[in-house]
């Protein structure tokens, strides 16, 4: 296992200048605040659509967030989504599936590190789908990205916004006990489906029992993260619980930071996804922000109720290390309330980047059962990208940059 005893920080000679793509919208709007109160990064473009290039932020868009309006920047002119026009070395992705598709290969071409949240890529072989607190050596793929689409950039993605919130109790259960079965169901915030969103006529005092491509996402990217990167030639292999060992088979050192490091490797990496089956149902509710998932799992391991719980509350994330900026101090705490988690209560700590799990009972069908909470926008989303960049920093991913 990675040694996590040791602390360090990292951080750029120089603040660097990043682009967020679909910066008018909710996710956008997130990035953007985080992004103006970085104390790594600053925002060079806000790029939108053809229908916001060239108009004032703050005439492009609502503000939906607390804070100051606009982060500050409402006479900002809005961008067009092209690297000719908005290029940064860090790119921060809040576009639509179909837009990315065809816009973040465009900036990874020109030579930027593209973060992004969209489905576009999330299942492609040699793109990372990342927690960073999971499988950083996934990085590890970047290599073979770059050598077979013969980009100079990349682009790394982060996982679906329900999916974050399901693959951190898992990852605790596999990488300790191993997982076999897990039955989810989804209680998913409004704010999960862009703005304007699902009408007020739909979502009052109703409950939605079909979000549309939500379930497949749900029921095999937790796979993709907790699998096992494989050089070819089966010269290096390494799961999610090892990244350490993998980063040193990947011909790594040291990082910035003094820990092993995923370094460039001409072999081409792929992920052998975790065996597990998932089984999703996924439902819209009236909650503005923070999806809530009733999880139960079948362990492949028996263990006692005590052994899972402290499974579940002594998790020691792969960030722990790094002292990333956005990183929470908790990224998955187990509440014994009753009660708890709470959309309401619960969903705003520790930034949004917290992950809260309660209700831990046994389950007379598979093992044990529980639920999970997480903030669909933060760490679905905006947060979860800001960190994959700063892990990516922290690592060594990102050569040049920031020195
Ligand atoms: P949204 O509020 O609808 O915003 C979409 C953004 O994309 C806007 O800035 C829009 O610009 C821009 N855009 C749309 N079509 C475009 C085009 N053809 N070219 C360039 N820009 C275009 O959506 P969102 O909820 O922020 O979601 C953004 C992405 O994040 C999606 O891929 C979504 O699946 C993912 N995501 C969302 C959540 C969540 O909880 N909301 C969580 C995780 C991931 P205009 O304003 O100019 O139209």
């Amino acid at each position: 296992m990675m040694n996590v005893t040791t602390t360090a920080t990292y951080s750029p000679k120089k603040k660097i200048p990043v682009t967020i793509l679909g910066a008018t919208g909710v996710v956008g709007q997130r990035f953007l605040r985080r992004i103006a109160d970085h104390p790594w990064f600053y925002p060079a473009f806000l790029a939108a659509s053809d229908r916001s290039a060239g108009k004032r932020y703050a005439d492009a868009c609502q503000w939906h967030l607390g804070g100051t309006p606009y982060a500050g920047l409402s006479d900002t002119i809005v961008a067009p989504c092209t690297p000719e026009a908005a290029f940064a070395p860090i790119v921060f992705s809040a576009l639509d599936a179909g837009p990315a598709r065809e816009i973040e290969p465009l900036f990874a071409a020109a030579g930027s590190y593209v973060f992004s949240n969209a489905s576009a890529f999330r299942m492609d072989e040699d793109v990372p789908l990342l927690i960073p607190e999971l499988n950083p050596e996934h990085f590890g793929l970047l290599s073979s990205q770059k050598a077979a689409r013969g980009w100079p950039g990349a682009i790394v993605t982060n996982p679906n916004c329900t999916t974050v919130v399901l693959a951190a109790p898992l990852a605790a259960l596999e990488f300790r006990f191993g997982l076999r079965a897990v039955m989810v169901t989804s209680m998913q915030a409004i704010s999960g489906a862009g703005y304007p969103g699902v009408s007020a006529l739909d979502i009052v005092g109703n409950v939605v029992p079909f979000i549309r491509n939500e379930e497949p996402k749900v029921e095999s990217e937790s796979n993709k993260i907790l699998g096992t990167i494989s050089v070819r030639e089966g010269v290096a292999q390494g799961s999610a619980a090892d990244s350490q060992g993998t980063a040193q088979k990947h011909g790594a050192a040291q990082d910035r930071a003094g820990h092993s490091k995923v370094v460039s490797n001409t072999e081409p990496a792929s992920i052998i996804p975790a065996s597990f089956v998932v089984s999703a149902t996924c439902t819209r509710v009236p909650v503005i922000d923070g999806h809530t998932l009733s999880i139960s799992v079948k362990l492949k391991t028996p263990a006692t109720f005590e052994e899972v719980a402290d499974t579940l509350r002594n998790f020691v994330p792969k960030t722990a290390p790094y002292k990333l900026p956005s990183a929470p101090e908790h990224f998955m705490l187990l509440s014994d309330a009753e009660d708890r988690p709470q959309a309401r209560k619960d969903v705003e700590e520790d930034g949004g980047m917290r992950i809260t799990v309660g209700r831990l009972r046994t389950c007379k069908i598979l093992d044990y059962k529980f639920i999970s909470l997480g903030h669909n926008t933060e760490r679905g989303a905006a947060g979860a990208s800001v960190l994959n960049a700063e892990m990516a920093l922290a690592m060594g991913v990102i050569p040049g940059v920031g020195e």
